[in-house]
């Protein structure tokens, strides 16, 4: 793919961007390894007053940037403003807990005595610098969960961005600058997929991040396996969206409608599969499919639209192809599943019946707005559903029975099970999954430890 802005909304390209080349990559990579000698010394204070300090310009540069991210990748404006309005919140979370999420830990007095030292303390400190391989659809946050964390341990971070999310990649680099963050400690590399081979297996980069598709986080897991470098993974997902019947229906169906087209459908957590009792299936399908059709489609711009284009004209044919596999092996359409014409590569909002476990659907990431509905005649057919994918990102389910819910929470294979209310993150909590939707936890004290050095100082 050629790094370059392309307006999903008309087809425009807007900008394109020459890949640097080797001896750009090699003072950028000399750059952070010389970084980090120096900025692994510095204390937590000066740390947080620099992240504060980018919270502040990203929160000045919210409408600005939150354009960018319209324009590159097509999420509605209002989302592409929250999106920044969170990384700054983040920022500050990280700026005022990481002290006390990173502090030495003491083992208990009689443990110590017993290893025969007089002291001990473990501490958390950094690795060096960290590859951080990112994906366009929320472009500013997948870095700033993994950027926030990495600094305040003292690590120093190299962005690869989706190739077609160059000018956030750049600006997020000029905003940690701004924030007086030295050069070295985060840098963007405009650089293609092909080369984060060679990057991954140069002795300074201490630890990879990946947020994206299966095929990428196989290639880099396996590089950096052959490496012995550390990875956190963070792949794709086909959440499930349990309804039982004692659910508040109405919330129930409107959350599901959100759950499904947040992003305009290209979210990991995004619910796709949902599984409704028998006894109120019908009824929620029918409000379901009215919620979706009265979505509005349309320029992103917009402060209306609710669904715009999706990012890529590929990204397009993937889905039209799942649901043309699925309407081909028998599924009803109730909704959507036709292309709209004219510019732009815009897909309605489209729900689907009758699925059986041959379609590709069933088995693959729908990314984009297509909701899957199963009929499950009770509790614990709707957990076998709800497993019977390779992904185990998160999991929703609505039901006011408390022990259906802890049912539920026990059963589900996944890194979440979120009861009557939609999957969301949030800086405090550890967001990841299972199964091939990755691993390794981002956000919460969790995150900020995966590329520590944990380190045992025993002293006689
Ligand atoms: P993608 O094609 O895998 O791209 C993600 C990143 O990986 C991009 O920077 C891409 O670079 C790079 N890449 C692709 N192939 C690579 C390879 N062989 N070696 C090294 N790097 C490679 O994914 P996407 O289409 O941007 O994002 C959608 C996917 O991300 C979905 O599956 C979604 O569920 C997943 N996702 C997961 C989470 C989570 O937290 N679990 C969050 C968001 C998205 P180029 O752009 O240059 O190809």
């Amino acid at each position: 793919m050629p790094i370059a802005t392309v307006n999903p909304a008309t087809g425009e390209t807007l900008k394109t961007y020459e890949a640097m080349g080797e001896e750009e990559i090699e003072r950028r990579l000399q750059l952070a390894e010389a970084t980090f000698r120096t900025y692994r010394t510095t204390s937590f204070e000066e740390r947080s007053a620099l992240l504060r300090r980018a919270a502040d310009l990203l929160d000045e540069d919210n409408e600005s940037v939150a354009r960018v991210m319209t324009t590159e990748m097509g999420k509605p404006l209002k989302q592409a403003r929250a999106e920044a309005a969170k990384c700054a919140k983040a920022m500050r979370w990280y700026a005022d807990r990481a002290a006390s999420l990173l502090a030495d830990e003491e083992p208990d007095a009689a443990d110590v005595r017993d290893s025969g030292a007089s002291r001990v303390v473990v501490r958390y400190r950094p690795l060096g610098p960290v590859l951080a391989v990112m994906p366009w659809n929320f472009p500013l946050w997948q870095v700033v969960r993994f950027a926030a964390p990495a600094l305040m341990a003292g690590n120093v971070g190299l962005l690869k961005h989706a190739s077609n999310v160059p000018e956030t990649a750049l600006y997020l680099e000029d905003l940690f600058h701004r924030a007086g963050f030295t050069e070295g400690c985060f840098q963007t590399l405009l650089i293609g997929s092909g080369a984060v081979d060679e990057i991954l297996r140069d002795d300074r980069v201490k630890a990879a991040t990946l947020t994206g598709s299966e095929p990428a986080g196989r290639a880099v897991a396996s590089t950096a396996g052959e490496m012995i470098k550390k990875t956190v993974l963070e792949l794709g997902g086909s959440d499930p969206y349990v309804v039982m019947p004692s659910a508040d229906l109405d919330r129930a169906v409107r959350v599901a409608v959100t759950a499904r087209v947040q992003n305009n459908g290209q979210s990991c957590i995004a619910a796709k599969r949902f599984i409704v009792h028998t006894d109120v299936y019908d009824a929620f399908a029918e409000r379901f499919t009215e919620g979706m059709k009265a979505l509005r489609v349309g320029d992103p711009m917009e402060e209306e639209t609710d669904v715009g284009p999706l990012a890529t004209e590929q990204g397009r044919s993937d889905l039209e192809e799942l649901v043309d596999d699925a309407v081909r092996a028998g599924a009803e359409v109730l909704c959507g599943g036709e292309r709209p014409e004219g510019p732009g590569w815009y897909y309605p909002p489209t729900v689907l019946s009758g699925i059986d476990r041959e379609m590709r659907i069933h088995r693959e990431e729908a990314f984009g707005p297509v909701a899957t509905l199963y009929r499950a005649a009770d509790l614990a057919e709707a957990v076998l559903i709800a497993n019977d994918t390779p992904f185990g990102l998160s999991s929703n389910v609505w039901t006011r029975d408390e022990a259906e819910a802890e049912e539920f929470a026990r059963d589900l294979e996944a890194g979440g099970v979120f009861i009557n209310g939609m999957t969301a993150s949030h800086p405090a909590l550890p967001f990841g999954g299972v199964k091939r939707s990755g691993y390794g936890r981002e956000l919460s004290g969790h995150g900020i430890r995966e590329f520590c050095n944990i380190t045992t100082v025993w002293q006689v």
